[in-house]
């Protein structure tokens, strides 16, 4: 797309730090890291996000994001990873091009997690599992 960040740095029209690529993916640094480390996993085909990637981008990006997790924990020396990615406004999306955050994390970095939601009655959870299951049928 013409006016995509993402796709012009795909098309090396805008420079980054490359640290990986392959017929679908690069992988770059975020240039306004969480954490040193703090890498961009892209496909190379614009998507906006993940509920538009093709087939193939879809199929390979698990193996991706596990192939670099591994190799940033082991250069950075991090003792653990996050790997974030969000879709849509309301997740915090603002680049509309798909990207996965890999996210080099540290004991003590000061990074809290979310606090969990509370069901509010009981059989909820249930209720949410059968509505989830039905959508996938129809
Ligand atoms: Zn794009």
């Amino acid at each position: 797309m013409e006016d995509c960040i993402f796709c012009k740095i795909v098309n090396k029209d805008i420079p980054s730090e490359i640290i990986h690529e392959t017929d679908h993916f690069l992988a770059f640094l975020n240039i306004n890291p969480n954490n040193y480390g703090h890498t961009l996993i892209i496909p190379k085909k614009h998507a906006d996000n993940i509920y538009e990637l093709d087939e193939k981008s879809s199929s390979t990006l698990g193996y991706e994001i596990s192939f670099i997790s591994k190799i940033i924990k082991s250069a950075m020396n991090a003792d653990g990873i996050n790997v974030i990615m969000n879709n849509d406004k309301a997740a915090g999306q603002a680049v509309f091009h798909q990207h996965t955050h890999i996210i080099p994390r540290y004991l003590n970095d000061g990074f809290e997690h979310w606090e969990p939601k509370k069901y509010e009655y009981e059989g909820q959870i249930k209720e949410i599992a059968e509505k989830i299951r039905t959508s996938m049928l129809s």
